[in-house]
């Protein structure tokens, strides 16, 4: 039988080096259903390609563009225009596996969906998680569903630790996050305040979506990859640590008690991990080319710097506060790197919104998706304001 698949965020970077992996096997996979936020034209050819049962898309004007063309060209697919159509294609009966990888904290309603559906929940939606947290992890349990890191570390310290997540927290010591250190590793902290969106998106070795380039380069990516760990592994906030290694070839590693420390390697190639979460215990082709050790010079590692990366250690601080505070956070970075991308924001003022919003909001421990949403609103209308009067 093969695996049905649903691909959220389908027209972004991670979606498109999914559905590479997906047509490199046809007879494992097929796709049920892809979703977008705006990109009709690429979608249509998705749709082409592909032709799954459903696309979404996330405004009303965009489905209506699409369904037009769709129909113009004699596609299967129907466009669906449900408010809840991203939760529909996530848990549908028929799909097996679900890719969830739109950007930020849009992503989570269809991610439970997903969770509570006892699918297969391939995650590269790391914002998803950091808002969500226990909640997220219990629909998991809940649901019975798989849950399957694609996030390259938190692949990387997947395939290193034992296959029974029952042995994790008497075998692990720690684990280490790898981090290229982004495009502003060796740059003057005095000159942080010049840097152009153009700038920051130039990633050293990924091609990336807009909103984890920002990340990357401001290291609040590997803040909330701290936190996605502390969630996927249920592991203390102290046993997570951070080391730049700018080749990108170590993707992370765990130390176990007694010392031993296994990592995984691999060219940086995003369809690797996705791969893997999509054959899971099995192992296919991926398409990424082959490491070559002859080829490779140094494999070198670096503390972080505060001065220049002061935003990573906001995730420590945000885990050891009450839960609802890495959805604070989550809210403040989303506000502002969109603010910033907008050239309505300073690139060293997104730390100073991160900031100042987790100390306007007050800390709480949401209990519910309604509680957890209405705390998000609050924390991206604090960081508006905030964002606002620091505007360029
Ligand atoms: P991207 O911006 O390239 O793509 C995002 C996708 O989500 C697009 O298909 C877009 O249409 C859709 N989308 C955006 N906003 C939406 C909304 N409000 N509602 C519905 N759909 C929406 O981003 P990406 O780089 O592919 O990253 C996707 C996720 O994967 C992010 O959470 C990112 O942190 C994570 N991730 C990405 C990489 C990478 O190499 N790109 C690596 C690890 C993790
Ligand atoms: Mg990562």
């Amino acid at each position: 039988m093969k695996q049905r698949i649903t691909v959220l965020g389908s027209t972004g970077s991670i979606g498109k080096n999914t559905l590479d992996v997906v047509s490199r096997h046809p007879e494992r996979y097929e796709v049920f259903a892809l979703s977008a936020a705006t990109q009709v034209d690429l979608m249509l050819e998705q749709c082409a390609q592909f032709r799954p049962q459903f696309a979404v898309m996330a405004s009303g004007p965009h489905a209506q563009l699409l369904a037009e063309k769709i129909q113009q060209n004699g596609l299967p697919t129907s466009v669906l225009q449900a408010q809840d159509a991203l939760e529909i294609i996530a848990s549908h009966e028929s799909v097996d596996a679900v890719m969830a990888a739109i950007v930020g904290a849009a992503g989570l309603a269809p991610c439970l969906a997903a969770a509570r559906a006892e699918k297969r929940l391939l995650l590269a939606n790391k914002e998803a998680l950091v808002v969500g947290g226990g909640l997220f992890m219990q629909a998991v349990r809940d649901g019975g569903a798989t849950l399957l890191p694609i996030d390259s570390e938190h692949s990387a310290i997947f395939q290193c630790l034992p296959e029974d997540p029952a042995c994790w927290a008497e075998r692990v010591d720690h684990i280490l996050l790898t981090a290229s250190g982004g495009p502003f590793r060796t740059r003057a902290p005095e000159t942080l305040a010049q840097i152009t969106p153009q700038q920051a998106c130039a990633h050293p070795n990924f091609s990336m979506g807009r909103k984890i380039s920002v990340d990357s380069a401001t290291m609040m990516n590997k803040a909330l990859e701290v936190i996605e760990a502390r969630w996927l592994f249920g592991l203390a906030p102290e046993q997570i640590k951070v080391v730049i290694h700018p080749q990108q070839i170590i993707h992370s590693m765990v130390q176990f008690n007694d010392a031993s420390i296994l990592a995984q390697l691999g060219t940086p190639d995003m369809r690797v991990p996705i791969a893997c979460g999509l054959a899971w215990p099995e192992r296919i082709e991926s398409g990424a080319s082959r490491l070559d050790f002859a080829a490779l010079t140094a494999l070198t590692f670096e503390q972080a710097d505060d001065h220049r990366f002061p935003g990573l250690h906001l995730s420590w601080q945000a885990l050891n506060a009450p839960e609802g505070t890495t959805a604070v956070l989550n809210a403040a970075n989303e506000v502002a790197v969109e603010a910033f991308l907008a050239e309505r924001l300073r690139f060293d003022h997104i730390h100073a919104v991160n900031l100042a919003t987790l100390e306007a909001v007050p800390p709480s421990k949401p209990d519910s998706l309604e509680s957890l949403l209405g705390l998000d609103a609050q924390a991206r209308d604090a960081a508006r304001r905030i964002a606002a009067s620091m505007a360029l």
